[in-house]
């Protein structure tokens, strides 16, 4: 087995941290990953201060990190573990 093919199975983990004190609600985020991401960033059911719904993790993410970049408020970091 060579290197490239090697590096191809490595499985890669990530991390998502949703700061949900920063969080408004304003579901960007699952809006990001749904179209431009790995489609894992759900709505939740639970309420944010503002009246909105925290965003909720449904699956492995797979470190795009659009959500990451797209929350207006820095709410959301990615880290591979
Ligand atoms: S984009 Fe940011 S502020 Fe909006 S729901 Fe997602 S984490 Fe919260
Ligand atoms: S990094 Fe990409 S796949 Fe992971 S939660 Fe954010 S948008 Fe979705």
């Amino acid at each position: 087995m060579g290197l490239i093919s090697s590096m191809a199975k490595k499985e890669r983990h990530f991390r998502v941290e949703i700061e949900e004190a920063l969080c408004k609600g304003c579901l960007i985020c699952v809006y990001a990953c749904n179209k431009l991401g790995g489609g894992v960033l759900r709505r939740s059911e639970r309420r944010t201060l503002l009246g909105g719904l925290y965003p909720t993790l449904a699956g492995e993410c797979i470190g795009c990190r659009w959500c990451e970049r797209l929350c207006p408020d820095l709410c959301i970091s990615v880290e591979e573990e």
